[in-house]
């Protein structure tokens, strides 16, 4: 999973500095690497792992000239994390072209080893974006004495859709002077854009998350549609571009946990989405006639919003019962069982008054290995809980993510193969409740009748795309390899 964000300002406008303050509100979809790349006829970069606001200075941004630029920040899934693999990616040969994404291929093996060889490319990376530009670059060959530019860029996506399979949004530059985007046929990863408008002209922009543009002033124009592209050129009006369509499901757990609440996807607000969530834990809770709790605690920070609106359907206070230590890293991706545990602890520290003789209803957004509700309750217990029960906003996770959400092997879900009474006596649990996949899909496009369907692969192991599930297999034999 990653962020993106581009931008095309009016002539004369220096953009990179927006792109900075663009790409820290998108910090939190990844953290191991940054790069800025922008036009002003020729393309100036600046890329390095870190967090954003460690890797570009006062200078950079003197650097970064053009009114024309997109960003990135990365979140590795296996087997990256290279400086070499941070986004953006760029060619000038035999045009120019920038690019950056967010997503997964499930075929790149197949393209680095057999595809691109075959064609004379070689890839030099092993990150994702390099593959989709050279698929895209691939189709721009063929156009280049066509005009106008809106159909070349159809026929260079249309080859990127017909190599790069997967589930991708991107965004990026044509030399000719124009900010492009393109998403996926079945729309699983967001991708929207946005619009600025001011005395002197319209600027565009495109984003993973709308959030990026409420900080520069822009506001929410519209979705990409699965399958669609999208082209700007400065001053002028943008096209959008049907190229393909498949059916549209986009990624929920995006809604769960990974997209910041301030931000809408698809239509939909994910602040409300995640209120929701929590109506329907309280509705799920009350049809089975599990015990009313003395209070709600929410487990920092994805399950907030729903545990708060859970509590006023309860009937009961919510408190906050943990502290999150925010300069604690991200435990979730620390390589051992035991550093991964051991972080949990430092990471979320209880209030003891909150939990003293209180039965509490803790609520998280999921439960993957297992080891964070392990330890919570356990924390919760500790500080003097009388009885701890616990809910989370989705269905067990049973299955990996072949689109760039890192989550675990296939072995590593404590759910997968344990009846949910099972996962109650691992976690230690008095009372666990998942929330149902049916209201768990009605509260997430509640306000968007025209989603009918999301990506749920994780929680059903069945996926959108045809080759995921061999994806899936060379993962987690890289993961294993990795491992000894
Ligand atoms: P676990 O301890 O493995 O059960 O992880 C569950 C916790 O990790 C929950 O509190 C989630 O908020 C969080 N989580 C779930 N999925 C991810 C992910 N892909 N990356 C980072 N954290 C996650």
């Amino acid at each position: 999973m990653c962020g993106f964000i581009g931008i095309a300002g009016l002539p004369g406008n220096e953009v990179a500095a927006e792109l900075y303050e663009g790409l820290i509100a998108l910090q939190h979809r990844g953290q191991d690497a940054a790069g800025i790349l922008s036009f002003d006829g020729k393309f100036h970069q600046r890329k390095q792992n870190g967090m954003v606001r460690d890797i570009f200075h006062a200078q950079d941004m003197e650097h970064l000239k053009g009114n024309l630029a997109i960003a990135h920040v990365r979140y590795p899934t296996v087997g990256g994390g290279a400086g070499e693999d941070a986004q953006p990616f760029y060619i000038n040969f035999p045009f120019g072209v920038g690019m950056a994404h967010n997503g997964n291929l499930t075929n790149w093996v197949d393209l680095k080893s057999r595809k691109f060889p075959a064609a004379n490319i070689c890839l030099e990376s092993s990150c994702d974006v390099e593959a989709i530009l050279y698929a895209f670059a691939m189709g721009m060959q063929r156009t280049l004495k066509m005009d106008p530019l809106a159909d070349r860029l159809r026929t260079a996506v249309e080859s990127a859709f017909e190599h790069a399979k997967g589930a991708y949004s991107v965004v990026g530059i044509l030399s000719d002077g124009a900010l492009f985007a393109f998403r996926d046929p079945h729309g699983i990863k967001p991708c929207i854009v946005g619009r600025r408008v001011s005395a002197k002209g319209t600027e565009w922009a495109v984003a993973s998350e709308s959030v990026a543009f409420d900080v520069l002033g822009f506001e929410r124009f519209r979705d990409l549609k699965n399958g669609e592209a999208f082209l700007v050129v400065p001053g002028q009006d943008p096209v959008f571009i049907q190229i393909t369509q498949k059916k549209h499901t986009p990624c929920i757990f995006e809604l769960v946990y990974f997209a910041r609440p301030d931000s809408f996807l698809d239509g939909v607000s994910v602040y409300k989405a995640r209120q929701r969530f929590g109506e329907a834990i309280a509705a799920q809770w009350i049809e089975a006639g599990l015990p009313t709790p003395d209070a709600v605690i929410p487990i920092p920070d994805s399950a907030r919003d729903a545990a708060l609106s859970a509590a006023l359907a309860l009937g009961v206070p919510y408190r906050e019962g943990f502290i999150k230590n925010r300069y604690v890293g991200r435990t979730f991706i620390m390589p051992s069982q035991a550093q991964r545990k051991s972080s949990i602890r430092r990471k979320l520290n209880p209030i003891p008054i909150e939990f003293e003789g209180r039965t509490v209803l803790l609520i998280d957004d999921s439960i993957v290995r297992g080891n964070t509700s392990r330890k919570i309750i356990e924390t919760a217990r500790k500080a003097g809980a009388s009885k701890v029960y616990f809910a989370t906003t989705s269905p067990p996770l049973i299955a990996p993510c072949p689109y760039g959400i890192d989550m675990a092997t296939k072995d590593d879900f404590v759910a997968r193969n344990r009846s949910s009474e099972e996962v109650r006596i691992e976690i230690g649990a008095d009372l666990l409740l998942y929330l149902d996949m049916e209201r768990m899909i009605a509260a997430g496009r509640a306000k968007n009748p025209e989603l009918t369907e999301f990506c749920t692969g994780c929680f059903t192991g069945q996926y959108p795309t045809p080759d995921a599930a061999e994806h899936l297999e060379a993962l987690s034999a890289e993961r294993a390899a990795m491992r000894v």
